[in-house]
């Protein structure tokens, strides 16, 4: 892991403002490493998703998995990243061959639009959505905040083929008016940033540069991580939902079950006796779940 993978929050002592900073290097190589990647743009993309993810899971405080999703009907079609409360971060891009367009919007193409999902631990699940009618991720995203009237948030994304980093600004609760002056005067500080500087510094540099003036308080480091959370029994969970004449089938014509991780390229096998076993388990715990999306 290099120093760059990491997530820093940080408050500004005398305004109601906090702020996160998000830098990804080794992570992202490895995220990108099993996917199909047409081109720098779209790798660009999968980095930003990524930073993004990692921005939004620490504005809420859970244990879970904030997951994004990208879907639309142009050459990109989906594009998945998902980061949990320690920062463990996978992604997944599915496009035709060739992938057009300079940005987000014109990739997706139309009827782009993007999910945001929560799931807690606990099997909680909070969904959002809204429309890609932006350019770019991080002003899709500002929209998204906007639309469902949160915090006031800004997000500043910077990504190439090899690295990824973000930015994100959010007004504090019980904000008063005295205050949009102080929110404003930030963004436009924000504003100036530029990518090589959010792709190259590191955290202090960078929030000094920015914001010389103000007092930052920055809090302490959290490592971002490549991991996938794929498992036998994850898997297995999803064969059951397939039900048993469709898993006999593909047995009968193949003798065993396949399924590769499309995050990691885990390979997992499943032959008659675990198909068995599967179900079997399935029908008798009742702390399975028996029907998955
Ligand atoms: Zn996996």
């Amino acid at each position: 892991m290099s120093a760059a993978d990491s997530l820093r929050r940080f408050i500004f002592e005398h305004h109601n403002v906090r702020g996160e900073w998000v830098q990804i290097n080794d992570s992202f190589l490895q995220a990108k490493q099993h996917q199909d990647l047409v081109n720098p743009a779209v790798e660009a993309e999968l980095g930003k998703a990524l930073a993004a993810v990692v921005l939004l899971s620490a504005t809420i405080k859970f244990k879970g998995t904030m997951i994004m999703q990208l879907q639309g009907k142009g050459d990109l079609t989906a594009l998945v990243a998902h980061a949990d409360n320690q920062q463990h971060i996978r992604g997944l891009v599915r496009s035709q061959e060739t992938v057009a367009g300079d940005n987000l919007k014109q990739m997706v193409g139309e009827s782009g639009r993007l999910v945001l999902t929560i799931e807690s631990e606990n099997g909680e699940r909070y969904q959002g959505i809204v429309g890609v009618d932006a350019d770019h991720l991080n002003q899709v995203l500002e929209n998204y905040f906007q639309q469902s009237e949160q915090l006031a948030t800004r997000i500043w994304l910077f990504a190439n083929s090899e690295r990824a980093a973000g930015l994100l600004l959010q007004e504090l609760p019980g904000t008063g008016d005295g205050n949009k002056q102080d929110w404003d005067h930030l963004q436009i500080l924000a504003n100036t940033l530029t990518a090589e500087e959010m792709l190259n510094l590191d955290c202090e540099t960078l929030l000094h540069r920015l914001f010389h003036e103000e007092q930052v308080r920055l809090y302490e480091s959290d490592p971002v991580r490549f991991k996938c959370g794929c498992s036998n029994d994850k898997i297995a969970t999803t064969l059951v939902a397939l039900g048993r004449s469709e898993l006999e089938s593909i047995l009968k014509d193949h003798g065993e079950i396949a399924v590769d991780c499309q995050f990691c390229g885990a390979k997992y096998r499943f032959d008659n006796v675990d198909v068995e076993r599967i179900l079997h388990n399935a029908d008798f715990d009742p702390n399975k779940p028996t029907i998955l999306h």
